[in-house]
């Protein structure tokens, strides 16, 4: 483990700004790209260094960006009261901060460390709802090799249910339910896997079992279901 650690998880924001003609404060786009917990060449040979290094200085920081206009554009449109946009403005904000959330958490989720298996309660809850981690992992390389396009598979923490589902979803925000927490993600859009694997999806996929860093997942595991356990639909 090197010496630079992510100082910010996830998403934050907080700053306002004071609209000139009304006085009215309105939140400014705060969002910040988080550091790597590890150099771009430390999941080598699974991941190069030259992908990490340009998968988060250039579209990791593209997401936060985007994220961050999207809301500026809001509150500019809120300003105005002009909604013409608003369709492209809200799409905007979900894709650019659906990437912003979803790396950050897939680069927390791997590790020179990682590979094996999980264990404690995450291991005990994957083998009551998927059967055996094999199972798990059965299902996870096939829905991260199912994705048409771009998208992601990941593992969530359904807290209406209170189990664990795998859902498939595309670009950084389509197609997963509301109230799912995400613990472990899995990045399939070809700029993760390209210029080291070319098309060949199935050996990134593979690779990334060897730095799955589990005990970053069974802590988000316990987090999510310690924390929003009846929070939707009350218990
Ligand atoms: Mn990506």
């Amino acid at each position: 483990m090197s010496g630079r650690r992510a100082q910010r998880r996830g998403a934050s924001r907080g700053a306002t700004a004071t609209v000139a003609q009304t006085g009215v404060k309105i939140p400014m786009g705060k969002y910040t790209l988080p550091e790597l917990p590890y150099d771009y060449a430390a999941l080598e040979p699974s991941i190069s260094g030259k992908i990490m290094q340009l998968h988060h200085d250039k579209h990791h920081k593209a997401y936060v960006d985007g994220a961050n206009t999207a809301l500026d554009q809001l509150a500019e449109a809120r300003e105005k009261n002009d909604f013409a946009t608003i369709n492209q403005l809200e799409k905007n904000l979900a894709f650019n901060l659906g990437g912003h959330t979803n790396h950050s958490i897939f680069w927390t989720n791997l590790s020179p460390e990682g590979g094996g298996e999980p264990d404690g309660e995450l291991a005990s809850a994957i083998s009551e709802y998927f059967g055996s981690f094999d199972a798990f992992k059965g299902q996870f390389t096939a829905a991260a090799l199912g994705v048409q396009g771009s998208g992601w598979a990941g593992l969530f923490w359904d807290s209406i249910g209170e189990n664990l589902i795998i859902q498939q979803f595309f670009d950084q925000q389509s197609q997963f339910a509301a109230g799912t927490v995400p613990l472990y993600l899995l990045d399939v859009w070809e700029h993760a896997y390209y210029l080291d694997y070319l098309n060949v999806r199935a050996d990134y996929v593979k690779a990334s079992w060897n730095i799955a860093n589990w005990s970053n997942v069974g802590e988000r595991f316990e987090t999510a279901r310690e924390k929003t356990t009846g929070l939707l639909v009350g218990s």
